[in-house]
């Protein structure tokens, strides 16, 4: 299953059972959700979220996000977005720094 929230990039998306905080900001971890496109709703036993309904030549299409009610993400490992994780690694380099014995 084809997730929305997979995207390129060194960094993997992390999940977890709870809306874990940002290591930066707190932002608490959104939920990790899919996308169901097509010309019937959904009828699985996930969570819709939302359904936006519209029509292609007459005929209904729904796109709807769909949640298995237990599953948040942040995109970028621990981090909700990248620069959350490049401050983070700053202040802890700029700690090893000033803090280092040599
Ligand atoms: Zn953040």
């Amino acid at each position: 299953m084809t997730t929305s929230y997979e995207r390129p990039g060194p960094t993997k998306p992390k999940t977890f059972t709870n809306p874990e905080p940002c290591g930066w900001c707190a932002r608490p971890a959104k939920k990790a959700t899919d996308r169901h496109y097509s010309s019937e709703p959904y009828a699985g036993n996930l969570i819709v979220i939302r359904t936006t309904k519209s029509e292609r030549n007459g005929v209904p299409y729904y796109t709807q996000s769909i949640w298995d009610g237990e599953t948040y993400v942040h995109p970028y490992g621990f981090f909700c977005s990248q620069p959350c994780g490049l401050k983070y690694a700053n202040m802890m380099w700029r700690h090893y720094l000033e803090t280092r014995n040599d």
